[in-house]
């Protein structure tokens, strides 16, 4: 859980540099979900917050055996990998909306929105308006909820029950479906959610 602090501590610190507090993202968070002002009462506590594609990206790395080094964007994926890998009971608010892996992204602007784009794809679409569909496209898939919390466990349970076949959503544009599907099965294998048949 050291590792756990520090990327916290990291995380608070990244957020107030870009102008974004923790207390407003979170907030922004909550507005745009449908929970009200009395419903805020209700809300769980969570370790970390993630789009539901970025965990599938982090499992599908681990299946592939990909290791990961800081990026050049600046972005917190070599921090949150190794911590939801190595410990599954971890919560995560799953969300449609910037994450702890956006955290220090060179592209992430002050409103928690993202700038980039897919440059593989001509014309290239907002990597914003990208995340937002597939991840809408994966709460239907999975029923599950914008801004429920769920252990990782759980969370890769339900993604089992629906391998083979979560690939089709999920692979991203110019990459190959057979690896994406491949890496998932070694990933859930590796971690013990899948059986090895
Ligand atoms: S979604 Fe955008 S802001 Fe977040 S890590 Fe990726 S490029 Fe950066």
């Amino acid at each position: 859980m050291k590792n756990m602090k520090s990327f916290m501590k990291r995380r608070d610190f990244l957020i107030g540099l870009s102008g974004l507090t923790f207390f407003n993202l979170f907030t922004f968070t909550l507005g745009r979900s449908q929970i009200d002002t009395n419903q805020k009462l209700k809300v769980e506590p969570y370790d970390m917050q993630l789009r539901p594609h970025h965990i599938l990206d982090i499992i599908s790395d681990h299946g592939n055996g990909v290791q990961y080094e800081p990026h050049p964007y600046g972005h917190s994926l070599h921090i949150v990998a190794p911590i939801i890998l190595s410990d599954l009971d971890l919560k995560v608010k799953l969300v449609l909306d910037a994450d702890d892996i956006c955290v220090g992204c060179k592209h992430l602007l002050s409103d928690g929105k993202c700038k980039d784009v897919l440059a593989q794809l001509n014309p290239s679409p907002l990597k914003q308006a990208y995340n937002d569909v597939l991840d809408c496209r994966l709460f239907d898939y999975l029923s599950i909820e914008v801004n429920s919390v769920l252990t990782t466990r759980k969370y890769l349970e339900l993604v089992n029950e629906k391998v083979p076949g979560i690939e089709m959503i999920c692979t991203h544009p110019k990459t190959s479906m057979e690896e994406r599907l491949n890496g998932l099965i070694n990933g859930l294998n590796k971690l013990g959610i899948r059986e090895r048949i």
